[in-house]
């Protein structure tokens, strides 16, 4: 069991006290995890400054005290509705709650059961604190970034073209599993031809064939860490303007990743990438973010993004991902794993950006 768990429900205090508050309640699986250390599929964790509670389902009554350090209560039915009682025990006058995570059922069965509590929406709380991870979270990033890599690199071993987008993306998925992966940290994307020009498109029974681009992004999932990686290949002979477009894309990807470090603004490593895409007259072509957090979910904060102002962190694990798309011809993108460290970054992605052809 990990000794950080307490710590991160320490460093949660503050935000609970500056919500006027008395507890702080979630029921978003990752947060739950965060602070919990549980992993089953229905939690909530109920933390006061001298109580931490785990609530389940009797499905957990074994495996949540093994997983968790906090006091296990087991309930039957709707768990925001049984926490309301709890309320009343622990003589809560605030109740702190996630207000993008809990539906408007659950607050309903949380009011109706908790009267005498004042309910109090707060926001991103546990998230702000996901942001920068610990050298343990990093490890095991890095282990799903390396597994990621490694699973990548088997399934293309098996790839002959005319295999379909379905089946190249079940031999990678396959690869994930038999290297050791919890599950995928997403739907695998494998677009070939004219399909890469959506961002995210899903694997289709699309033959992949001579002469096309070839999209990849896949991302693995190592004792609950993401990974997130998108390589762009060339099966057999691509056109010159593929060529191009690529290229632009590699140098947009090593710009952002040149400005990283503790203090800059994600905004900027954004700019950084789609400045380099605009001197190749290619930035309206680039239609989503730079990159994103990424942690116990894909998507995590930061987003690295025009409009993000978050300054970077050592200890912040991002994405760097920039990506062109083209309709009719295709899309390239680069997307790397990346940790902040105290002086820039480092890569953790190990598969190299050179284009390669197939
Ligand atoms: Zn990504
Ligand atoms: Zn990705």
């Amino acid at each position: 069991m990990s000794p950080e768990l307490e710590a991160r429900r320490t460093r949660l205090l503050p935000a609970i006290k500056e919500a006027r508050a008395g507890a702080f309640v979630t029921t978003a699986l990752p947060n739950v995890r965060y602070l919990t250390g549980f992993t089953g599929s229905n939690g909530a964790a109920l933390l006061t400054p001298d109580r931490a509670i785990l609530f389940t389902d009797p499905r957990y009554q074994t495996q949540a005290p093994q997983e968790s350090d906090c006091e296990v209560k087991i309930i039957r039915g709707p768990l925001l509705a049984g926490i309301g009682k709890w309320l009343k025990r622990l003589a809560v006058k605030t109740l702190a709650f996630e207000h993008n995570r809990v539906t408007f059922e659950e607050f309903a069965q949380l009011r109706e059961q908790a009267k005498g509590t004042r309910l109090k929406p707060i926001i991103g709380a546990v998230e702000t604190l996901r942001m920068v991870k610990s050298d343990d979270e990093l490890a095991t990033i890095r282990a799903s970034v390396q597994l990621n890599s490694a699973a990548l690199e088997l399934a293309l071993r098996q790839f002959t073209p005319a295999m379909s987008e379905l089946d190249l993306a079940a031999e990678i998925d396959y690869r994930m599993r038999l290297l050791g992966a919890d599950g995928v940290a997403f739907a695998t994307i494998v677009a070939s031809g004219a399909r890469t020009a959506l961002p995210h498109a899903h694997p289709s029974g699309h033959p992949i064939s001579a002469n096309e681009l070839l999209l990849i992004d896949m991302g693995a999932s190592v004792s609950g860490y993401a990974s997130d990686m998108t390589r762009t290949y060339a099966v057999g002979k691509i056109d010159s303007k593929s060529r191009q477009m690529y290229r632009a894309v590699l140098e947009s990807q090593l710009a952002a990743l040149n400005t990283i470090k503790p203090g800059v603004t994600c905004a900027a490593v954004d700019r950084a990438s789609r400045n380099v895409l605009k001197s190749y007259g290619m930035d309206k072509l680039f239609i989503h973010s730079t990159g994103h957090g990424l942690g116990l979910e894909i998507h995590e904060r930061p987003r690295v993004g025009r409009k993000d102002m978050t300054r970077l962190e050592a200890g912040m694990a991002i994405t760097i991902e920039p990506g062109v798309y083209q309709e009719g011809l295709g899309g390239i993108r680069i997307e790397d794993t990346v940790a902040v460290t105290a002086s820039g970054c480092e890569v953790l992605t190990p598969t190299g950006k050179e284009l390669v052809i197939l």
